[in-house]
């Protein structure tokens, strides 16, 4: 029997692996200009894993997040199968405290900014690098300032969205420092980073899912 967190993150993850099938191509091409040009493919794969794995685990948000998050970082491989597989058992372990009661928002913005920890420490990489992590940072930042200046769950997420695209869109201005794109010097320059691209889009998803 789940609980109602438990409900509301498979639910989310079922929007965000929807969203991700969306932009596949996208994402692929992002990918393929300075890397591999598999970024969109490894997300949907992880993410499809990390549906699946979520409808079996549960009671609560937190089982179905670290049960998502190793399935995720199993199936999809790569650079963003580890740093997301990373990110989703983070905020899952940190959540647990929340009961089956559902979500506190205070102890969401924490475990956010645990799992940026946890990705960055992975990838050893930070805010600049154009990776990711440049959309992850405001993503979490904004959560975390907009909960602390009385935003309601929804309302934070909604901003802190908005904040992880506009971040994502100006990595096109930056010199990729981390990951297979650095390989190639400035080859990305002009092209957004795709793992930012995705993370911020998948957050967007939620947004969109939790305000309808
Ligand atoms: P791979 O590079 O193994 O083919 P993907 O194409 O799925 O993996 O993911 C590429 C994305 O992963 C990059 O666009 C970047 O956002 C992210 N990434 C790669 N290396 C790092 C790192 N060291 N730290 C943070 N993010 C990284
Ligand atoms: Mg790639
Ligand atoms: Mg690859």
């Amino acid at each position: 029997e789940l609980t109602p967190s438990g409900r509301a993150a498979r639910a989310g993850l079922a929007v965000v692996a929807g969203r991700l099938k969306e932009l596949e191509d996208h994402l692929g091409a992002l990918d393929s200009v300075a890397a591999d040009g598999d970024h969109g493919t490894t997300m949907t794969r992880g993410m499809d894993a990390a549906v699946e794995a979520a409808g079996r685990a549960g009671p609560d948000a937190s089982a179905v997040l670290i049960a998502a998050g190793m399935a995720f970082a199993d199936a999809a491989g790569g650079a963003s199968g580890a740093l997301w597989g990373a990110g989703l058992t983070t905020v899952g372990r940190l959540i647990e405290p929340a009961g089956p009661e559902g979500l506190e928002a205070t102890l969401l913005a924490d475990a956010l900014a645990a799992a940026e920890e946890a990705v960055v420490r992975l990838g050893q990489s930070q805010p600049g690098d154009k990776t990711l992590v440049d959309a992850l940072h405001p993503l979490v930042e904004t959560f975390r300032s907009a909960m602390a200046d009385g935003a309601d769950l929804r309302a934070a997420w909604a901003h802190a969205a908005d904040a992880a695209q506009s971040a994502a869109a100006a990595t096109a201005q930056m010199t990729a420092r981390r990951g297979r794109a650095a390989r190639l010097g400035d080859r990305s320059d002009g092209t957004p980073d795709p793992g930012a691209v995705s993370l911020a889009a998948s957050a967007a998803a939620l947004a969109a899912h939790f305000a309808g």
